[in-house]
């Protein structure tokens, strides 16, 4: 079968290359997380596709970089347009395949798609701008130019926000695009190319294809034909990618994970801290940015902690499709088993799990309560490694210099929350700590101008803004001298 149905929208389940439709001989299964209903069996590809996509990007790459940032940002205006037609169709589509709420998919995710596309593309014809400057009467002229075939590889826990945050810039950027999404969650890449075509993105401009890690992924990171490679996943595959890549040079930018701190400093707002710390369970704990060890003041925990649990317990975990539920399920049986693996290793080293600690037993399933761990022993795997599930951890700290240290004691640095009541003390604290992202009294709040990456081992390179297309582009320098010129 080539096509399947999902929420009575048909889906193809073939790879999309140069254009057409390409099927595989070997196939994947992919089921639902909210009941694990069969959703179908996905094309699974290999050397041979990847091959063939490479060379498609590589033949359409010279027409498309040719063209104009408007005529250009014209065709993802009209992607954009037809994400908007289709919005409700991607967001049961994308709630069916990864188990995200429906309600955020609806309001949130998906209107962000569109956004990313139109965003890029009008940056492109806007922004993307560096002002002339003069060496000794010489101009120096900075121009961003397409730089071939980027390869995109995306992961399971926002499939299409995450896979358009990279598809529109390199687009905009003038490169042409392989994108191989993540093997759980392989449905809205695949609506999302039928609408490139819609739009009339010529052929071979927007590649899919569809497999395994270690197959596809593989054969797409080690092949000698990219520019690009822009990766979105966990630490060891980017190690493994950065190794192929090294082969042939190809630049790679990195978002990888976190261990993020939600920082409650005691001249905090409590009702503010414990509403932004129970926001980091949002899609079931499985954001990379979530700020999952809470660090708050001594003289306030206790006063701070009756106030998470109060909020924690209003929280309704059900089915992603039900508009009242707020903790869908995990991805998959074994993204569930590696969560539950975290948790039950604390317990038996006599951790103080004092919320949740196991799957939601009146769902069954992929449903793992939201939990807290509290104080847990310092360099404890609980509190060092990231677990991506509804799996908080709470410490406290009596100093500012103490809160430093235990905030930037991992070897992640992708983001931090802060939360206090005083101006001063709020950019003393962020100033010291090593994050990508510091968010004061809020959280995600996002603006694709922004730089957007990690530190340490969070990542490598920004985007967003100009970052993207410094990274997708070649970006060149000419220097026209005063003289030489018949005029
Ligand atoms: P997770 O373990 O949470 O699924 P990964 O980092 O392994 O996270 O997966 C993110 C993406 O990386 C997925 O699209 C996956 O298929 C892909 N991937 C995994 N292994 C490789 C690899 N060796 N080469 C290229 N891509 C890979």
């Amino acid at each position: 079968m080539t096509t399947i149905e999902v929420v009575g929208v048909p889906v193809d389940t073939r790879h999309f290359i140069g254009g057409q439709r390409v099927e595989s001989a070997e196939t994947f299964t992919n089921t639902s997380p909210i009941d694990g209903t069969f959703l179908g069996e996905i094309s699974r590809g290999g050397q041979v596709e990847v091959d063939r996509a490479v060379q498609a990007a590589r033949e359409a790459f010279p027409a498309w970089a040719a063209k104009t940032p408007i005529e250009r940002g014209e065709i993802l205006h009209r992607i954009a347009d037809f994400v908007e037609q289709r919005l409700e169709d991607l967001a049961n589509i994308e709630t069916m395949d990864n188990g995200g709420l429906l309600r955020s998919n609806l309001r949130g995710v998906m209107p962000r798609v569109a956004h990313n596309l139109r965003f890029f593309a009008d940056y492109a014809i806007h922004d993307l701008d560096h002002p002339d400057f003069d060496t000794r009467g010489h101009t120096n002229h900075v121009s961003w130019d397409p730089s071939g075939v980027a390869a995109l590889i995306t992961p399971w826990n926002a499939p299409l926000m995450l896979a358009t945050w990279k598809i529109a810039p390199a687009l905009a950027a003038g490169d042409t695009v392989v994108l191989k999404p993540a093997e759980w969650t392989p449905l809205t890449a695949s609506f999302f190319a039928d609408l490139t075509v819609q739009a009339g993105l010529p052929a071979g401009v927007f590649n899919v294809v569809q497999g395994y890690g270690a197959e596809a992924g593989a054969a797409l990171v080690a092949h000698p034909g990219l520019s690009r490679i822009s990766f979105t996943g966990s630490v060891p595959t980017a190690k493994v990618i950065a190794r192929s890549a090294a082969d042939n040079l190809t630049p790679c930018s990195f978002e990888l994970g976190g261990k993020s701190p939600c920082i409650v400093l005691h001249d905090a707002d409590l009702e503010l801290a414990a509403s932004l710390a129970v926001e980091q369970y949002d899609n079931a704990g499985q954001v990379c940015l979530s700020g999952t060890r809470i660090l708050v003041h001594e003289d306030i925990a206790d006063a701070f902690a009756a106030a998470f649990r109060a909020k924690a317990a209003t929280l309704k975990q059900g089915d992603p499709r039900d508009p009242e539920s707020d903790i869908g399920p995990q991805v998959h049986q074994t993204h569930f088993d590696r969560i539950k693996g975290f948790v039950d290793r604390a317990a038996a080293e006599g951790a103080d799990i004092v919320m949740g600690g196991e799957p939601n037993a009146d769902l069954g399933g992929l449903y793992f309560r939201p939990t807290l761990v509290h104080q847990p022993s310092p360099g404890s795997e609980i509190v060092t490694q990231e677990v991506f599930g509804p799996v908080l951890t709470m410490q406290t700290f009596a100093t500012d210099d103490e809160l430093v240290s235990l905030a930037n004691g991992t070897e992640f640095g992708l983001a931090a929350i802060v939360v206090s009541g005083d101006r001063e003390h709020a950019d003393k604290i962020t100033k010291q700590l090593v994050a990508g992202t510091i968010w004061v009294n809020c959280f995600f709040v996002r603006d694709l101008r922004a730089p957007f990456g990690g530190s340490r081992k969070s990542g490598v390179g920004r985007e967003g803004g100009t970052w993207s297309f410094d990274f997708y582009a070649d970006v060149k320098n000419t220097v026209v001298a005063p003289t030489g010129w018949k005029e």
